[in-house]
Order: structure tokens, then C-alpha cells, then sequence
């Protein structure tokens, strides 16, 4: 008999997301994480843009509350730098209340965590995972959470670590772009309006957060290092010089925090009582904020596809195959979207500049089209 029936390695928010979802089912579930508490007060600056869909399914975990105050998004304004056509995507044309919301990555982690230690019904242990072992039975977790090397089984281990271990065979393609985040104020409110402004570097996005903005910047590798090395003023001169003067003068530059881009697949998904999910499975460009909505997606039909099985269901062929199917579509359209929008727009090719102006102003003037560019990015492919 394994020690769980589903052991998670990595409580991150798509791990703590998964156990959440599985709590009240009577199984045996058990979440291996390597970040201490301490380890865990180091910040992570970068912005999450929560979907409203994302938001659904954190009201179903009983989390949202915990993430008060996020900053609701109820326009998002995409231009282009250098070239015409621009469109805006309003909450109320989609008859939502928000697009989005934003909160930053650290105040999401705890939240979920803390409501994982808070309500019990799951054993989370502090151990870093060395190696994984599938097997037709039972898979295995090599681990050391202090006292030496341990193992535990399970009849699935649900691989949730950010694709920090080789548990799956990974497609990947380096972007040969780096993301620069960071914090300002403008001098005109943003009235809760994103902005992404397509650059011939990469996007670069600000997200209302509290009154200030979160500075989302893709660039060249060279220029983000030079990015995050600049005095305060110089950055924002900068800021400004890429962005415009539509929030008039930037002021107050937090620190700069960068991350190196690459697309990364996971193909298949599952081996024998293994199956990646969230970054494990998928590692998106964050150009439209898609990779941890997708990996919420990821660990709620996970736990969905576990509601009608028997324990010694869980984990077999038939039900990741079954979850596989289940998740194809959604993951497809994931990274073909995001995929497609990095390589067609980072780039000065004067051709793809005016088809990019064309489709953003196709897409201002087709109620149709933009409709389902919001549902596809507040609820998936199968929203
Ligand atoms: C700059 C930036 C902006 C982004 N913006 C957005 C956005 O607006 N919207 C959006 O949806 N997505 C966004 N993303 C993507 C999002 O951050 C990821 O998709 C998300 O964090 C994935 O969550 P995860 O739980 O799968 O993995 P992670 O967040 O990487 O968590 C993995 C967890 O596993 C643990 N772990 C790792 N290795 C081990 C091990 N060996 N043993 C035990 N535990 C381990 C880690 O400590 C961590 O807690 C952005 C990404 C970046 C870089």
C-alpha cells in the first residue's frame, strides 16, 4: 500500500492550489515543498494578473478573501511602439466585473500556503526532492528534509515544481529575452487600465497595482542586465522613453528583478503515476499573463478528474490519459497564443509592423473578435 495517494512536489500556487482542491476527499495527500518560511520572506516582486476566471476558482478554495487588497483590472490598452493600431478591451463589454486582478507572486504563495497549514486535511513537509521514480503501482519521492535522504510513495506524484526537476521529456525554445520587473508611481492615476505596449524588443507591460504600477519589461538580455543596473532616474527616463507620456512623468523605481525567458513544454504530460502540471507542464512567456492562470486550470481538473475514482484508480493509465485529454486543448491554446504573440510582435520587420497594426485595429472594431480574445484569457480554450 503507497504512503499517499497523491503526493505533490512543489507548494508553490499551483501545488498548494492542487492540495486545497483535494481537501474533504478522504485521500491521503501529502505536499513536498523546499522553501522554508525563512526562505520563503526573500521577495518575489513579480506581478501576477490574475483572470477572472483564476479568481472563480481561488472563491472555490476559499483563498480570494486572503488575497485583499488585488487591483482590479477593467481596461487593458495594447498599442504598438512605432507603428499604428491599438485596441482597448473594457470589464464592462465583457460583462465581467474585472479583467483581471493583480497581485504580486509572494502575497499569492502565502495565501495558499497559509490556507493549506491553516485548515490541516494534508501532511506539507519542508524537503527538497532530489529524483522522482515512476512505476506501474506506485511512484517514488526522493527527498531530504534535513535528516538525511528519504523516500515516499504514491499512487501519483503530481509534479507541481515550477519545472525546476527533469520529471517529463521538455520542448524547449530560449526566447533570447529577459523580463525586468520593477515598481513606479505615474503622475496621472491609472484608473485600474493595464498597458501593453508592444516594443521591437518584447512587450512591456504596466499593471495597476495599489496606486502605483507594476513594470512588466521584456527586453534583450544586455539591456535588461543594463536595465537593472541603472541609477533610479536614468531607469525611468528610459521607462519613459518606451512607454510614452499616457501616465505622464514616472517617479519612484523599486527594485529591479529579472527573469530569463524561455517556452517549455512538457511532451507527454504523464509518465507511469506521474503527471507535471503548471510550470512543470507549461512554461509560458509572461506576455499575456497566462501561465499561472493556465496551472490553476491545471491543478482544479486535476483534482476534478480524482472526483469520481477510487483510490486505486488514482494515477493509473486510464485517468492520466483521461486528464491528458482533458487538458489538451486548453494548454494547446496557452502556448500557441502566447508563443504566437512573442514572435509576431518582437520584432522592427516594417511588413509585420503594419499586419500587426491592421489586426489590433481588426480587433478594435469587431466586437466578435474581441469578445473571445477576453473569454479565451479569462477562462481558457474551454471558457
Ligand atoms: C515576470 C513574470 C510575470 C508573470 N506574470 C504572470 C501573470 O501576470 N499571470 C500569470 O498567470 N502568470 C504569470 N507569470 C507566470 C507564473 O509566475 C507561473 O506560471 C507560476 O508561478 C507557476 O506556478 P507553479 O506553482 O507551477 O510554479 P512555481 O511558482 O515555480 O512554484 C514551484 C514551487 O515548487 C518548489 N520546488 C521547486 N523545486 C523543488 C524541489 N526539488 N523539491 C521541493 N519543492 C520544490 C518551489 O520552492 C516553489 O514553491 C509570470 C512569470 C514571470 C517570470
Amino acid at each position: 500500500m503507497p504512503d499517499y495517494d497523491v503526493l505533490i512536489v512543489g507548494g508553490g500556487p499551483v501545488g498548494a492550489a492542487l492540495a486545497l482542491a483535494l481537501r474533504g476527499r478522504g485521500l491521503a495527500v501529502g505536499v513536498l515543498e523546499a522553501r522554508t518560511p525563512r526562505a520563503a520572506a526573500r521577495r518575489d516582486a513579480r506581478p501576477i494578473a490574475l483572470s477572472h476566471g483564476s479568481r472563480l476558482i481561488l472563491e472555490r478554495l476559499g483563498t480570494w478573501d486572503r488575497l485583499q487588497p488585488a487591483t482590479a483590472i477593467l481596461r487593458i490598452h495594447v498599442s504598438q511602439r512605432g507603428g499604428f493600431g491599438r485596441v482597448e478591451l473594457g470589464a464592462d463589454e465583457a460583462r465581467l466585473p474585472a479583467l483581471g486582478y493583480v497581485v504580486d507572486y509572494d502575497t499569492l504563495a502565502a495565501a495558499l500556503a497559509g490556507a493549506l497549514e491553516a485548515e490541516g486535511g494534508c501532511r506539507l513537509i519542508r524537503a527538497t526532492v532530489s529524483a522522482l521514480d515512476g512505476g506501474p503501482e506506485a511512484a517514488l519521492a526522493h527527498f531530504d528534509a534535513g535528516a538525511g535522504p528519504e523516500q515516499s510513495s504514491a499512487r501519483l506524484l503530481a509534479v507541481a515544481d515550477g519545472g525546476a526537476l527533469p520529471s517529463a521529456r521538455m520542448q524547449t525554445r530560449d526566447y533570447h529575452q529577459t523580463v525586468v520587473t520593477t515598481r513606479v508611481t505615474s503622475a496621472i492615476p491609472h484608473r485600474n487600465v493595464a498597458y501593453e505596449r508592444f516594443t521591437p524588443e518584447g512587450p512591456l507591460a504596466l499593471l495597476p497595482m495599489g496606486e502605483g504600477l507594476a513594470v512588466v519589461w521584456t527586453t534583450t538580455p544586455a539591456h535588461a542586465q543594463q536595465l537593472c543596473e541603472l541609477p533610479e532616474a536614468a531607469f525611468l527616463e528610459r521607462l519613459q522613453d518606451a512607454f510614452g507620456g499616457r501616465l505622464g512623468a514616472f517617479r519612484r523605481a523599486g527594485a529591479c528583478t529579472s527573469f530569463p525567458l524561455a517556452l517549455r513544454v512538457a511532451d507527454p504530460i504523464a509518465k507511469p503515476r506521474v503527471v507535471a502540471l503548471g510550470n512543470a507542464a507549461q512554461t509560458l512567456h509572461p506576455v499575456a499573463g497566462q501561465g499561472l492562470n493556465l496551472g490553476l486550470r491545471d491543478a482544479w481538473e486535476l483534482a476534478g478528474t480524482m472526483q469520481a475514482l477510487i483510490p486505486g484508480e488514482i494515477g493509473a493509465g486510464a485517468h492520466l490519459r483521461a486528464y491528458g485529454a482533458r487538458r489538451r486543448v486548453d494548454r494547446r491554446g496557452g502556448i500557441v497564443f502566447t508563443d504566437a504573440l512573442v514572435r509576431l510582435f518582437s520584432n522592427d520587420i516594417a511588413p509585420l509592423r503594419i499586419v500587426r497594426g491592421l489586426g489590433l485595429a481588426a480587433l478594435g472594431a469587431a466586437p466578435p473578435f474581441k469578445d473571445f480574445v477576453v473569454r479565451r484569457m479569462t477562462f481558457g480554450a474551454r471558457g
